[in-house]
């Protein structure tokens, strides 16, 4: 019998923010390559995932989650992303939590093409009781025809392995696209400037981390050891002085955990400077909104 053909493609993970879709890019890669917090909205760019096994290349695109109640250039941006995204896709995977299903989700749906094959995936179930999880699962098997349902925990990683499974059952037949050992199309530069994102969302409080935006202005790799110079742009002068924190407390906080996680991901060295720069309204300005990188 001869082997079964290898197949790759691209699988876009769709879902409302905060349902886990970066958790489980990083949960199935392996690394910590899509930056992930309590707050809904941590992503604001598209990111691909590489996994290659012995017989499938699986290509993840992690989505901002998609917005409809908050307008602003930034949230239109993000949804035009989205939609971008899943012109060109092999496979989406709804990403949602057990319990809840409902008119956002609805609308991602009408974002796909007809034919393009489509799974649930029912994140978090280490949070919900089997008496939550199996009704859901019945009822939404009854939603527009889904290839498969599957419950997972990105958390506890769970589910993962039926997961990979399904996705590969509806993946295209044909070579690799991505050398073996690769593990995202981003450049190192694009995922400090993400980690300082990551840590601003995670260390500061309340609204402020989605006014943040980081420039990366140098980034010198000196084999082993990177040099990385980055800018925290804020749309306030009274939220410069707030990342900056009493004595640059903050600023250093969000600078020490950055350098860390960079360090772990690129197994090397970073000597990593940041400081604070204030430009007035940025995220209500579509132009400042793609100098920064988005869309
Ligand atoms: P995204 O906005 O869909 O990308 O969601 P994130 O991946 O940023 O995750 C949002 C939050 O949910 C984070 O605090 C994650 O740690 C948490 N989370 C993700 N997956 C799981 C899971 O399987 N179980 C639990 N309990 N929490 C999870
Ligand atoms: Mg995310």
């Amino acid at each position: 019998m001869a082997p079964d053909p290898f197949r790759c493609g691209i699988v876009a993970l769709i879902g409302r923010p905060n349902v886990g879709k970066s958790t489980l890019v990083n949960t199935l890669i392996g690394q910590k390559l899509s930056i992930t917090s309590p707050r809904p909205q941590t992503t604001r760019h598209s990111l691909r995932g590489v996994l290659t096994t012995g017989t499938a290349q699986f290509v993840f695109v992690d989505t901002p989650g998609f917005q409809t109640r908050h307008r602003g250039a930034l949230n239109r941006v993000m949804n035009r992303s989205v939609q971008s995204t899943l012109e060109s896709v092999d496979v989406a995977a709804l990403v949602v939590e057990a319990g809840r299903f409902g008119a956002q989700d609805r609308a991602l749906l009408k974002m796909t093409r007809p034919g393009l094959p489509l799974l649930l995936v029912v994140n978090k179930i280490d949070l919900s009781q089997p008496a939550v999880v199996l009704p859901f699962l019945k009822k939404t098997a009854l939603e527009a025809g889904f290839a498969e349902i599957v419950p997972v925990s990105a958390r506890r990683r769970e589910g993962l392995d039926q997961l990979l499974r399904a996705i590969e059952m509806n993946l295209p037949c044909q070579p690799a696209i991505h050398a073996e050992n690769d593990l995202t199309d981003r450049s190192e530069r694009f995922l400090a400037a993400e980690l300082i994102r990551e840590k601003a969302f995670r260390l500061l409080a309340a609204e402020l981390p989605y006014s943040i935006g980081v420039e990366v202005e140098k980034f010198e790799d000196l084999g082993g050891l990177r040099r990385i110079y980055v800018a925290i742009v804020v749309g306030k002068e009274s939220h410069k002085a707030i990342v900056i924190g009493s004595r640059g407390e903050m600023l250093k906080k969000i600078a020490t955990a950055a350098r860390l996680s960079m360090e772990k991901l690129f197994g090397g060295k970073v000597y990593l400077e940041a400081w604070v720069r204030v430009r007035t309204g940025w995220a209500d300005d579509e132009a400042a909104v793609r100098r920064l990188g988005y869309g």
